[in-house]
């Protein structure tokens, strides 16, 4: 997860933009507003939009927290999975074969990149599609790399991190609901994409320098593969012990109505404790370039501690490591995707 946060408003580490982000901001909070009203139509409090029975929505299929537990487990134990390191060709590995034994059809999307730092890489974007000859899909994103460096702790800071949750929980909880969608058919495509190179970025430095993975899946994506594509999902520090999902901003900013789908689901499921409505800053992940390169709406459910106005205590330290990822949490946004995938209505 990129650290920056695109608005003043709550702390800022970017300079530059502070009007434009504002102004954003305003706008999303003012859509947000609107979308909230329970009656719009004019005439006094009464509603005469004609009644439509509610739809009854489906029970998705039970989401094994256990299973994404040990997903995670096993990335964190190649040891960090640092773009040009042994242990991050292992994991790429091991993401491919996982979705190869649920039956999913693998691409891998390489590429040459150069980190802030100069250190030239090879990256590998993973996409694993269920049914890819439907037309309507879903695409589901995190990033699988970890930080190489600590910046935010105190010792060791020039070590790269275990990513427990930064990078393996968002890929934990993808690859069980990919091990249960090829089992369970939800009516719809899905697209499981792995980007690689998210966070690399340099501490304060352009927001170009993060994301490398996304962006350049974004850049290049076939414009028809896009026209199938009704949103996406990125799930990005999504395992941790008392987890906090408020409404994030970018996700605000393109794809309100998907952030509403989602959080509504969490709500009805009994999640509004952690899927708060609070709206945060624009944040600088994965979902802000496949918004704008791809066009498709994307949002992220993304750790953010509203009190604190940050990411959690553990973010780019080296405590992110298996001791702070909780079942519960996984549970619980693995179930939400998962409702919000299985009640997506086909034309
Ligand atoms: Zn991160």
């Amino acid at each position: 997860m990129g650290i920056k946060i695109i608005d003043h408003s709550v702390g800022s580490t970017q300079t530059g933009v502070s009007s434009w982000s504002a102004k954003l901001m305003l706008t999303c909070l003012t859509v947000f507003m609107f979308s909230c009203s329970p009656n719009n139509n004019g005439n006094d409090g009464v509603d005469t939009t004609p009644k439509t029975p509610p739809v009854p929505r489906v029970a998705a299929p039970a989401f094994n927290a256990d299973s994404a537990y040990a997903y995670i487990k096993a990335q964190v134990d190649f040891g960090p999975r640092v773009p040009g390191s042994k242990e991050h060709a292992a994991c790429a590995q091991y993401i491919q074969d996982k979705l190869k034994s649920f039956g999913l059809t693998v691409t891998v999307q390489k590429s040459p990149a150069t980190l802030f730092n100069g250190t030239k890489v090879e990256m590998q974007n993973i996409t694993g599609a269920y049914k890819p000859e439907r037309t309507e899909r879903v695409l589901l994103v995190a990033h699988w790399d970890t930080r190489l460096m600590a910046d935010r702790d105190t010792s060791r800071v020039n070590e790269p991190i275990d990513g427990a949750n930064d990078g393996g929980s968002g890929v934990g909880v993808l690859l069980e609901i990919a091990r249960i969608v090829a089992q369970n058919d939800p009516n719809i495509g899905i697209d499981f994409l792995f980007v690689d190179a998210e966070d690399q970025g340099q501490p304060g430095g352009a927001n170009e320098t993060w994301c490398l993975g996304s962006q350049y899946w974004a850049q290049n994506v076939n414009s028809e593969y896009v026209r199938t594509v009704k949103y996406g999902i990125l799930l990005d520090m999504v395992g941790a012990r008392g987890a906090v999902f408020p409404r994030e901003g970018t996700s605000m900013y393109y794809a309100a109505s998907v952030v509403e789908k989602v959080w509504s689901s969490a709500s009805q499921l009994g999640y509004g404790h952690m899927f708060v409505n609070s709206v945060t800053g624009q944040t600088v992940d994965d979902n802000l370039f496949i918004s704008r390169y791809s066009s498709i709406p994307c949002i992220d459910i993304v750790h953010y501690d509203p009190a604190e106005q940050d990411y959690g205590p553990f973010h780019h330290r080296h405590i992110d490591n298996m001791d702070i990822i909780e079942k519960s949490t996984l549970d619980a946004v693995g179930r939400v995707v998962l409702d919000v995938i299985y009640n997506e209505k086909t034309k």
